[in-house]
């Protein structure tokens, strides 16, 4: 019998998800990134409800191939391009776009021998200081380039470092049109937090946009917004069952370091979930859980395995009550990611990434 806990990746909210960026930025064309195995999500479950998009966005080759391989025919763009001379060459068997950040790249380019001239996404560093050219080197690395006989089309990229918050994208919009003023291609600019926040701006808009966390289910600029506001939908669910009941008297302790005393009689639940499913260790007392459906919060500190939940909200609860520890809840309720996120000190992102490998996935 395997431990009762169990993540869901719901279909249905991949779809609305991607469908509700399209609604944002409706006349561009969108990459659905599915780097990290689909942020976690696992690159095979989300195919069949992600199979809208465009295209898909992803680092690895050997996520190109499963992508190939599950019989997607359209446009695979890798967002950091390749490292080895070698790579090339799949790249080419695959058909992808590679990003072009980098004047090692272009020189592995022009050593590249090929009968399938590649597509590439030429990136500017505006302002992250991640990878890219910068708006001054730009145009250079454009006019090479372009010069070669091994590339048949070049797109423009860039990404934002604030989309989300109040230093804003201004100034690296600006550095992008300025430096990209006269030179032909498609754009792609926006994440997710600029394609919800800032696509009413063609300049932001460009021709593609590149979601990635709104697809799944997480607000890109939580706490200021939440997924409720953008109409998105948890796309994976992470549920428990609760395996044992204690009932405390006042004064009595719950779990290693004796973090939490209880000041009166209290019932808890001890849940089959800890920090070796993922679960965020720097969670402790109050933050949220769904038990039964009920809004309730998590009792003390997180274990490796287990963890213990206040049945106070829910006095019906007992040994095998649901407990959903983000997601969706089998009566409908909603507990955000984000909340259980901001509770651990980390972003949605991360849970999702993390989630652990001994954890058994279901689609629905
Ligand atoms: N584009 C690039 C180049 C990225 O690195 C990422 C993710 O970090 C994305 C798009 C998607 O970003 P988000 O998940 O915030 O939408």
């Amino acid at each position: 019998m395997p431990r009762p806990i169990l993540a869901t990746i719901h279909l249905d909210a991949l779809r609305h998800n991607l469908a509700r960026v399209r609604t944002a930025a409706p006349d561009a064309k969108v990459w659905a990134v599915v780097k990290a195995n689909a942020y976690g999500h696992g690159i095979e479950r989300v195919y069949e409800a992600l199979r809208a998009a465009d295209g898909f966005a992803l680092l690895d080759l050997d996520e190109a191939e499963r992508v190939r391989a599950l019989g997607w025919r359209g446009p695979i763009l890798l967002l950091e391009g390749v490292f080895e001379a070698r790579d090339l060459e799949l790249c080419s068997r695959l058909g992808l776009w590679h990003t072009i950040h980098c004047d090692e790249q272009i020189d592995m380019l022009a050593a590249h021998k090929t009968q399938q001239p590649h597509r590439v996404f030429l990136k500017m560093n505006s302002g992250m200081n991640r990878l890219g050219y910068s708006p001054e080197r730009y145009r250079a690395a454009w006019a090479r380039l372009n010069a070669l006989p091994q590339v048949e089309e070049i797109s423009l990229m860039t990404h934002f470092s604030d989309a989300d918050g109040p230093r804003g994208i201004a100034h690296q919009v600006a550095a992008f049109r300025e430096a990209t003023r006269d030179l032909p291609g498609e754009r792609s600019l926006s994440n997710s937090a600029a394609a919800l926040r800032h696509s009413a701006d063609p300049d932001v808009r460009g021709d593609w946009v590149r979601p990635g966390i709104a697809v799944y289910g997480s607000a890109p600029d939580y706490p200021e917004n939440d997924i409720a506001h953008w109409d998105l939908r948890p796309t994976m669910t992470l549920a428990t069952r609760i395996l044992g009941v204690q009932d405390l008297k006042p004064g009595d302790t719950v779990g290693y370091g004796s973090s939490f005393t209880a000041e009166a009689p209290v019932r808890i639940g001890v849940v089959a979930c800890g920090y070796a499913d993922g679960y965020p260790r720097h969670c402790s007392t109050g933050t949220p859980v769904l038990v039964n459906g009920v809004r309730s919060r998590l009792i003390g500190r997180v274990s490796m395995d287990m963890i213990a939940v206040d049945l106070t909200p829910v006095p019906s609860a007992g040994f095998g009550s649901e407990v959903t520890m983000w997601g969706r809840a089998g009566n409908g309720a909603v507990l955000p990611i984000d909340e259980v996120a901001r509770a651990g000190g980390t972003l949605g992102y991360e849970l999702m990434c993390a989630l652990a490998q001994r954890v058994p996935v279901t689609v629905e």
